[in-house]
């Protein structure tokens, strides 16, 4: 499984629709300072199902939608779409290809696609928590985060280190099934 694309298109700092190739080996992001680099990751966090405005450094949810410059009006509409190749079937889907689309409008409204057909947000994340690239996980690492992963209570340590080993998973279903 590897990242092949992402397309920001009305996501926070992108008012135009924008394409990231990602080629072999590793990919470095850089610009000066509120050029939008953190937009990016913060695109990617989204487009996987991220619940947090906050987390993501925004009010309410539709804030991350472009609010505007002094030569452009505010969009409508912010879409995140992200491609995976699936070559390996890492991800458990019978496609060369996984595209997750996330989009969002002004009035709260939003969808997620996984390769072209409406899904529920549950779908997605059930489909990211086995992977490594679940929101707990270790492969997105923001700003301050290291710290605070080594000032954290154990009981959250651990729940680093469940997803990573995969059994995020299923505890969240067994604590479902008990409410249930
Ligand atoms: P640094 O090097 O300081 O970490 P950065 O490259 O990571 O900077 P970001 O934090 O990604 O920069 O981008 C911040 C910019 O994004 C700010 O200029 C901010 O105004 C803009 N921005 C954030 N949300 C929106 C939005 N909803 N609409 C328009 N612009 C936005
Ligand atoms: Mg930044």
């Amino acid at each position: 499984m590897k990242l092949k694309s992402l397309v920001i298109n009305g996501f926070k700092s992108f008012a135009d629709k924008t394409q990231i190739d990602f080629q072999a080996g590793m990919t470095a992001v850089v610009g000066p300072n509120g050029s939008g680099k953190s937009n990016i990751i913060e695109a990617i966090r989204w487009v996987l199902g991220e619940q947090s405005a906050k987390s993501l450094r925004s009010g309410k949810m539709p804030d991350v939608i472009f609010a505007g410059s002094s030569e452009r009006k505010a969009l409508n509409r912010a879409a995140v779409e992200i491609t995976f190749s699936n070559l390996d079937r890492y991800l458990p889907i019978n496609e060369d290809e996984v595209v997750i689309t996330r989009r969002i409008y002004r009035n709260g409204d939003s969808e997620f696609l996984l390769n072209g057909k409406n899904v529920r947000l549950k779908d997605i994340t059930d489909l990211m928590l086995d992977t490594g690239l679940g929101k707990e996980s270790f492969s997105i690492i923001s700003q301050g985060r290291v710290e605070s992963i080594f000032n954290s209570k154990a009981e959250d340590r651990r729940t680093i280190l469940e997803e990573v080993a995969g059994v995020l998973k299923y505890k969240k279903e067994k604590q479902k099934a008990q409410q249930e």
